[in-house]
């Protein structure tokens, strides 16, 4: 069992703020190599919605995805308050459900997403049925969660248990608490390989205990497979259009998401495209998202548009996470479009599996306890 171990991590996205913040936690000493310059974000990780949606994702996901998907879901509310306490800043993080609709011409499709979650969910019953569970609210009942939703909407789903964290406010915070616990950070390192306690940084090499590979895209060179989905997002800005919860649209063409961020902005998506490709959003794109919109609300064509973004979802060819773990060496890849939603789960089980000695983190439990 190694006491204080020093641990070199390459990538500064989700999983590598992620990581550093937990192990720092435990005590480890830890250095993070990020690509970017501090001013720059372009992790996936920052262009992401941030919802954590384990029953809306079940329906095109392997099983696997929705366990660690519900043992993050129970995660996530005591690390965001952890979180909170050790960087001093505010993440919203907001557990209110989501909501399913349709078009009324598009009601086959919603039908066709409630029968194949309740297929699902009768094969992959949960631990407390209520985690698992969807109901199916009338109109008028639909609009008293949501006000703003067109009422020609008809009926929706409703996912009670449904969660969305503000994926920026999550990966800044983070930052400012690996600085705080004593992390370094190195900016603009662009890490070319990593191996078993080495970091290969352009002709320098970095030694420590532990290194670990969680670059993400970053890493294609070293993880056979790995590709690139590209996702397109918008952030608009409505004084009139107000949603409490993320809000998912059906369609035959495209999945449309509109998830509330900071007052008055929702963030919106739903391309998933199978390419390589960091350019700019789209024309096609860009209008059908805001077509779908007025579905929404048809106030929503006074929205202003205040950004759009492309970016890479690292996926494997299963398009399932990988864990590789070996003596000095731990590499978690592929999160596809389910970083938020596995991230909490998948690092407790790698960590957990690491010969370090968690003495700090036992300690602050134990105070809180108190
Ligand atoms: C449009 C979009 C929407 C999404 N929405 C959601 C959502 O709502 N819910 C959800 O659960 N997931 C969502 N995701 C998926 C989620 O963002 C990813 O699964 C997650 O970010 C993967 O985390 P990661 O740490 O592996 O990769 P990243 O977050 O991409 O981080 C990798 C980091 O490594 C750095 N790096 C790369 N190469 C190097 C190098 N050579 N040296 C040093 N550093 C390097 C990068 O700069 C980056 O900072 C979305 C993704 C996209 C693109």
């Amino acid at each position: 069992m190694i006491a204080k171990p020093t641990i070199g991590i390459a990538g500064g996205g989700l999983l590598g703020c992620l990581l550093a913040w937990r192990l720092l936690r435990q005590g480890c000493k830890v250095s993070v190599y990020e690509r970017d310059a501090l001013t720059m974000n372009r992790s996936a990780g920052w262009t992401a919605a941030g919802m954590i949606s384990p029953l809306s994702e079940l329906v095109s996901a392997e099983p696997c995805i929705f366990e660690w998907g519900m043992a993050s879901l129970r995660m996530w509310p005591e690390w965001i308050k952890a979180l909170e306490e050790d960087s001093g800043c505010t993440v919203a993080y907001r557990q209110l459900g989501s909501i399913v609709v349709a078009h009324p011409r598009d009601q086959s499709e919603l039908r066709q997403f409630k029968q194949a979650l309740n297929y699902k969910l009768r094969q992959h019953p949960t631990e407390s049925p209520l985690m698992g569970h969807l109901e199916e609210p009338d109109t008028p009942a639909l609009r008293a969660m949501e006000p703003s939703l067109s009422a020609s909407l008809g009926a929706g789903l409703f996912l009670p248990n449904e969660a969305q964290v503000h994926s920026r406010e999550l990966l800044s915070a983070l930052r400012v608490a690996v600085r705080k616990q004593g992390g370094a950070w190195y900016a603009d390192h662009d890490v070319r390989t990593v191996e078993p306690g080495r970091l290969h940084i352009g002709a320098d090499k970095k030694t420590f205990d532990w290194t670990i590979d969680v670059r993400g895209m970053g890493a294609q060179a070293q993880q056979k497979g790995l590709r690139g989905v590209r996702g397109e997002v918008m952030l608009i800005e409505s004084k009139e259009v107000h949603f409490q919860r993320p809000i998912r649209l059906m369609h035959p063409r495209y999945k449309l998401y509109v998830v509330p961020r900071n007052t008055n902005q929702l963030f919106i998506g739903a391309t998933e495209i199978e390419a390589e490709d960091y350019s700019p959003i789209s024309l096609q794109s860009s209008l059908e998202l805001g077509s779908a919109l007025y579905t929404l609300n048809p106030a929503l064509a006074e929205a202003r548009i205040l950004e759009t973004a492309s970016n890479c979802r690292p996926t494997l060819p299963d398009n399932l996470p990988r864990i590789d773990l070996q003596p000095g060496y731990l590499s978690i890849n592929g999160l596809y479009r389910h970083g938020y939603l596995l991230a909490p789960a998948l690092i407790q089980q790698s960590l957990s599996q690491l010969p370090f000695q968690d003495t700090r983190d036992t300690a602050s439990h134990r105070r809180s306890a108190r």
